[in-house]
């Protein structure tokens, strides 16, 4: 095994070398031949076997896969780093939002319009609210500037979501959510966001920490309403006050505790060492036919098989954690800096085990120097053909970690690319956002970002390409050895106007320590 990965790098670095990668010493070489194909495969045969019934937030499978990655945690070596021994324990309620019950009434002078419960649809409320004649504040779109100087106390506020064919940018999206999280903190009586089309999507049962539940927040309906709309277009012309009454149920709370699973190994600078290079991936998945609701690909049982199995999405990140971690771990001398090993609940439910972290971090996020995130590293059959020996990260051009990856890259014979069309609206769809959103210069590593059983029922163990995933490994081993090793933390890139947010975050970070 150890020679022909050996020749394997040798010509392949020759093939691709313009300039030629530095050396890798003969200790950092034997500690990434241990990333072997058999002990992933072994690893991933577990994770994603149908015992563990697709690993579904909460669920019994994914307190099985949770014991299963902290015990390989164990092995390894690393130190725990929860709060329970391995385990970060978030206290999250699992909230089912109730159907609407009685009509919304509109009103303006003696008029009085009335929208039926059955396009009125609840998407964030944390108890019953009655709301009588709540004076409406009707915006064109949500941009949170134009919530500036508005009183939106007691206010319905009344506002357009996104249109049929509207593209869910960068942009937009971080748009939206500042918005609808400032109306949901403002006191507002009610956010009713516009549905474009006939009847509004009752929304699948969120997670929310146990904590937030409690909170006061502004209830928020979707709606589809003509005369609504109406509103909307002409928000100035009334010369009588608009009003909205409307009665909004509780919603079904389950309480349930869920586990992110964390192991450190601690650098061996006496400085560097209290910074922190993170590598992330979910453990979760979407449960089987009776759980996966509409983030299935396909719903119906295929003969006797109803369980999504996860096994690339991202059974292959988890496994891929623990081999790496391993491998590192058995490094002497230790990386100068520490290196975070963590694997996530709750990422099909919304990225909700890095949200988690990210408001509860067991490391300062001020010396979190980078996160790699893993998805989908195993299958090499994407749709786009076959991908051997590549790998690409997310938000390509947003930081300087992808030098790193490039430059392992490099030496181990892994072309590290930049997938143009799914660079940017990928970066904010996995964990890593969560850690960007915090300051943190966070990417996905993934080898396909799409393939034939994505969210499907077909997506086995059997089907990855283990050769391939240990070699995509050992270049990300590499890659983070280099992050952990180096006297500078990579930074994101200011140059790029998308990595503005980021930047922003990061600047209410400095003066805690960051930037070693
Ligand atoms: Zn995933």
């Amino acid at each position: 095994m150890k020679r022909s990965s050996i020749a394997l790098c040798l010509c392949l670095c020759i093939a691709a070398a313009a300039e030629k990668p530095a050396p890798i010493p003969a200790n950092v070489q034997r500690a990434l031949d241990d990333i072997t194909p058999s002990d992933l495969r072994g690893d991933l045969s577990f994770l994603a076997s149908d015992t563990l019934q697709g690993r579904y937030t909460p669920s019994p499978g994914l307190e099985v896969a949770a014991e299963f990655i902290a015990s390989q945690f164990r092995a390894a070596g690393l130190q725990p780093a929860g709060d329970q021994d391995y385990f970060q324990m978030a206290n999250m309620v699992d909230r089912r939002m109730l159907v609407m019950k009685s009509s919304m009434t509109l009103q303006q002078g003696s008029e009085t319009t009335t929208v039926p419960a059955q396009f009125i649809a609840v998407l964030d409320s944390n108890g019953t609210a009655k709301i009588e004649h709540a004076p409406v504040i009707a915006l064109k779109s949500k941009d949170p500037a134009l919530l500036k100087e508005l009183e939106l106390k007691g206010k319905a506020v009344v506002v357009p979501g996104l249109v049929p064919g509207q593209r869910r940018d960068l942009n937009t999206y971080l748009q939206t959510r500042a918005f609808d999280e400032a109306v949901a903190q403002s006191g507002a009586a009610v956010e009713i966001t516009l549905n474009q089309t006939r009847a509004p999507v009752q929304p699948a049962p969120r997670l929310i920490e146990a904590a937030e539940a409690q909170q006061h927040r502004t209830p928020s309906l979707t709606v589809v309403s003509d005369d609504l709309s109406k509103w909307v277009e002409h928000p100035g012309a009334a010369s009588e006050p608009r009003t909205i009454s409307v009665d909004i149920p509780a919603p079904e709370d389950k309480n349930v505790v869920v586990k992110n699973v964390i192991g450190v190994l601690p650098g061996s600078d006496p400085t560097l060492k209290d910074t922190y290079v993170m590598m992330t991936a979910h453990y979760d998945h979407i449960g089987t036919t009776e759980t996966a609701g509409r983030s299935a690909n396909n719903r119906k049982p295929a003969g006797n098989d109803h369980i999504f199995n996860g096994a690339n999405d991202d059974g292959s990140g988890t496994v891929s954690v623990i081999e790496i971690a391993r491998a590192l771990a058995s490094l002497q001398p230790r990386p100068k800096r520490s290196m975070v090993f963590m694997t996530f609940f709750g990422e099909e439910r919304g990225l909700l085990g890095s949200r988690f972290y990210g408001h509860h971090p067991r490391f300062p996020i001020a010396q979190t120097v980078a996160d790699l995130n893993l998805e989908q590293v195993g299958r090499t059959d994407s749709t786009e053909g076959p991908q051997i020996n590549t790998a690409s990260l997310t938000g390509y051009d947003y930081s300087d970690v992808t030098k790193y990856l490039e430059e392992a890259g490099r030496q181990l014979g892994v072309r590290v690319y930049m997938d143009k069309s799914a660079s940017d609206p990928y970066f904010t769809r996995s964990d890593n956002a969560s850690l960007a959103e915090s300051g943190v210069p966070a990417h996905s590593i993934t080898v396909a970002f799409d393939y034939p059983d994505y969210h499907g029922l077909g997506d086995e163990w059997q089907k990855v390409d283990y050769d391939n995933m240990a070699r995509v490994d050992r270049m990300i081993a590499l890659g983070m050895l280099d992050i952990a090793n180096s006297a500078t933390a990579p930074q994101w890139n200011a140059a790029n106007p998308k990595t503005g947010p980021f930047r922003e975050a990061q600047k209410k970070l400095l003066g805690s320590g960051r930037g070693q």
